[in-house]
């Protein structure tokens, strides 16, 4: 049916009403003391979410911008730093990291499974002459839904003493406690289309003290994306360049709907809707593609044998209008994913396992009764 497309994927996430009539009102002037109260505000609610004393900016790009500028604004040609690699996030970072000449250390776990920390910890204790600049790595990997734990990471890192700890929370901000100042992360990336619950087009990059002495004496080139330029016009509230405007008026409403609902609510929500949609998948025999306990809070990949995963897929689509997302490089066709990130609630959630369940009866691959994925995703919600 047109106009009913629900989205399930990690982002793009669906838009709450309040959220796109505030996109639709008329621009205003970016200099103008009606878009510094704007900035003041969502620069203090940014940092509500972050759990941070420290800087929150914005910048007008998708999330890649926000991890491309922690990396050109922390660090130095021909330094060393250690990436986790479990996934094509953790891919991304690894190319963006030698794309700007440094030299790249990575730690990898198989895609599916989480970083270990263990890892992080025997390489950041063997580094006695203090090499390591940074740890690069991704908190909830979007590719394979798992959720690394970056809370020891981070711990690891800051027992290292030189290191700064730099992480994609792309999807994991919004749907999971992260509380920078209280972990010691460094540096956090984020972007608006997934749980901001906005359109693509704004990125968020909050920064701690020691990333901000780690920006002294950084010399990798940066126009566009020079925090230091961010920094100096937010204490202005306002911004370097000309931002999304219209973005803006999006953000406001929408970190107005999570103050409202709490961070605690925010998280608990994500919790049981993981849980009732592995619940779900688990009842009518289709594989996780994580273990359960390592399963992201924003995505659930799911491995189904004997079928397409795209020709599921395609068929959850048009009969009943759920966009899943698919698998990436040599998972494509293997998995599908999906997104529970964002404005969702229990009536989607109980839907799309619905849907995949009937999908699945469609396409005579249903093997237990019609019905179990429902009830148990249900029971997961109580
Ligand atoms: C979506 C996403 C990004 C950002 O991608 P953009 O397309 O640049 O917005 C980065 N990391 C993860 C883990 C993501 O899910």
């Amino acid at each position: 049916m047109q106009e009913k497309l629900t989205l399930m994927i990690p982002g793009p996430t669906p838009v709450p009403e309040k959220v796109l009539k505030a996109l639709g009102k008329h621009p205003i002037g970016h200099r103008s003391p009606e878009f510094q109260g704007i900035v003041k505000r969502t620069t203090a609610q940014l940092k509500w979410l972050h759990q941070t004393t420290g800087d929150v900016l914005a910048i007008t790009g998708s999330g890649t911008a926000a991890m491309e500028a922690g990396i050109i604004n922390t660090l130095s040609r021909g330094d060393q730093v250690l990436c986790g690699e479990n996934g094509k996030f953790g891919q991304r970072w690894v190319k963006l990291a030698k794309a700007f000449g440094l030299e790249v250390k990575t730690i990898q776990a198989s895609w599916g499974s989480p970083l270990d920390p263990e890892a992080f910890r025997k390489a950041l204790e063997a580094d006695s002459n203090k090499q390591i600049r940074a740890v690069i790595l991704t908190h909830s990997e979007t590719s394979t839904g798992v959720i690394n734990d970056l809370q020891s990471i981070s711990e690891y890192v800051r027992a290292h003493g030189q290191a700064i700890t730099i992480a994609d929370c792309v999807t994991s901000l919004g749907a999971t406690n992260v509380p920078m100042d209280e972990w010691g992360i460094d540096v956090i990336a984020s972007g608006s289309q997934k749980g901001y619950m906005i359109p693509p087009g704004l990125s968020f990059i909050a920064l701690s003290e020691k990333a901000w002495i780690a920006q002294q004496r950084s010399d990798l080139p940066k126009f566009y994306l020079d925090l230091a330029q961010y920094r100096k016009t937010s204490y202005k509230d306002s911004n370097p360049f000309t931002p999304a405007v219209n973005l803006y008026f999006a953000l406001e409403a929408a970190l107005q709907m999570m103050q409202a609902e709490g961070l605690e609510n925010i998280f608990n929500r994500h919790a049981r809707h993981k849980a009732a949609t592995q619940a779900g998948m688990q009842a009518i025999g289709l594989n996780l593609f994580a273990e359960a306990e390592h399963g992201s809070p924003a995505i659930t990949a799911v491995a189904p044998e004997n079928i397409d995963a795209e020709q599921l897929r395609k068929v959850v689509k048009e009969k009943f209008d759920i966009l899943l997302a698919g698998g990436q490089d040599h998972l494509k066709g293997k998995i599908f994913r999906i997104g529970h990130l964002g404005f969702v609630n229990d009536r989607d959630v109980l839907t799309v396992v619905a849907s995949i369940e009937a999908s699945l009866q469609h396409l005579g691959f249903l093997k237990t009764e019609m019905g179990k994925g429902v009830a148990a995703a249900s029971l997961a919600l109580r």
